[in-house]
């Protein structure tokens, strides 16, 4: 096992995976830009290295530093947390060359599922099912755009494969403007993610966001831990996550979290990851995966007793997965709210001081934050300040055992999202379940309205 790994990241991933570490006897170097210099981790760690000015460019994103971080502290492993560099090919690259262990997949295998259309065609031909389209990337030919997409069906989705974070995706609903929507995406990916790749894909109408949990060794072994829902977001962002699927049989979970753990094992991963679908009709249909820890690994962990970070640990130490698939068992129901630094209503982000904080506790409730009363919330950054996890036997105990726990937080200083998450958690869409990705946004044009 290693005996110290330097996280190159910050905020609550940063201490989530310092517990890890500390909870293993590893040893942890915290780096830090200028804004986040009283940051509780930083001062938990063994050892702390700034490196340079707030903006990400210039600390969290730049590699020289994080690197020459690492030499100083003699860390032999980097963890990237999520967001920042963690999907950055060329940055786990860098870390290897330098003689360091990333922790994370190869990064071939990073590249290969940052390309969509590379991602794509590798799933289909690991048997994973995939959104009806493109056989790859749209060629020059106009009249086959329009072949395709009538064979298709509209409406289709025109996606860029270098897109990201919701942004390089356009719906197209009739075959008038079917030309033209491909060649703006095509020149606005060129744009945004300098490659100009676009394909097509059916446009689902109403579908939920349904993602597998994977963990998969150097040694061959990947077992799958269910699933999550993810379907309650706003601009393509999560809100609310929870798991298992509600209304989700055993079979099919167990059916389609064996095709990723397969296909794992085909294209060699290593590490956590998750693979991604749109759910309709009783039907998976892949979209991307996500070579990383996310955000609402803990709802997986509550259900499954697993600790997804030290597990990725121990994989990029080399060991073998302490578990194998029959090992695996779900029990109980986990839903986890992010608690955002923002304006409840309109969503403008709210950084500042902290003035006064409470956070709640009892029976089946986790909070993963790194902040404290007093804490200045800067705002440079994401507006996550932490989020909060229930766990209970039934999901109605969890949804209980949030509504509480909600109501006992207290953030006194900044505005936060915690009032969006009480009107949530009596909505009946949310009380039964099983509600789509279209859900939230409907409903908060209902309430503009
Ligand atoms: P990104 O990497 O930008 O997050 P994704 O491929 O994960 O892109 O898609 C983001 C979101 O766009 C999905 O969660 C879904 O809401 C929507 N989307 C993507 N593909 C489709 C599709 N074929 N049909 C309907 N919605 C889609």
């Amino acid at each position: 096992m290693f005996e110290k790994i330097l996280i190159a990241n910050r905020g609550e991933i940063a201490l989530r995976i310092q517990r890890a570490c500390r909870e293993m006897g590893i040893k942890t170097v915290a780096v830090y830009s200028e804004a986040d210099a009283e940051a509780k981790y930083v001062r938990l760690a063994d050892e702390s290295v700034c490196i340079g000015p707030p903006p990400s460019a210039k600390s969290y994103l730049h590699v020289p530093s994080i690197i020459a971080a690492a030499e100083v502290t003699d860390a032999e492993a980097i963890h990237p947390g999520y967001g920042f560099l963690s999907e950055n090919a060329d940055f786990a690259e860098r870390v290897e060359n330098s003689g360091f262990v990333f922790i994370g997949p190869r990064p071939e295998t990073i590249r290969l599922m940052g390309d969509k259309v590379s991602a794509k065609a590798s799933m289909k031909a690991a048997g994973v099912p995939v959104v009806p389209g493109s056989e790859g990337a749209l060629g020059d030919d106009a009249d086959e755009w329009l072949r395709l997409a009538r064979d298709i069906g509209y409406p289709i989705i025109i996606k860029a494969a270098g897109g990201g974070g919701g942004r390089g995706m356009r719906v197209v609903h009739t075959e008038a403007t079917l030309v033209q929507a491909v060649q703006m995406t095509q020149s606005e990916a060129a744009a945004a993610f300098g490659n100009p790749v676009v394909y097509m894909e059916k446009y689902l109408g109403n579908p939920r966001h349904i993602e597998i949990q994977v963990l998969s060794d150097t040694h061959g072994n990947a077992i799958h831990l269910g699933e999550r829902d993810c379907s309650m977001q706003r601009r393509h962002q999560k809100v609310l996550e929870e798991a298992p699927a509600p209304g989700l049989d055993a079979k099919l979970r167990n059916r389609i979290g064996e095709r990723c753990a397969e296909a794992c094992r085909a294209i060699g991963y290593r590490g956590a990851g998750t693979f991604e679908f749109l759910y309709e009709n009783g039907e998976f249909y892949f979209i991307e995966m996500n070579t990383r820890v996310q955000v609402e690994h803990p709802v997986t962990e509550l259900v499954t007793g697993v600790d997804i970070v030290q597990e990725s640990i121990r994989i990029a130490a080399g060991l073998e997965l302490a578990y194998r698939q029959k090992d695996i068992r779900f029990q109980g129901h986990a839903l986890e709210c992010r608690i955002n630094a923002e304006d409840p209503f309109t969503f403008v982000p709210s950084p500042g001081r902290i003035t006064l904080y409470h956070a709640p506790g009892g029976p089946g409730v986790r909070v993963d934050s790194h902040v404290y009363q007093n804490y200045y919330v800067p705002p440079h950054y994401d507006s996550m300040i932490g989020k909060l996890i229930t766990y209970g036997a039934t999901r109605q105990q969890a949804i209980a055992r949030m509504r509480i726990a909600l109501s006992e937080m207290i953030v006194a200083g900044i505005k936060t999202n915690i009032p969006l998450h009480q009107e949530l958690l009596t909505d009946q869409a949310v009380l039964e379940g099983g509600y789509s990705i279209h859900y939230l946004e409907n409903k908060l044009a209902a309430r503009k309205a």
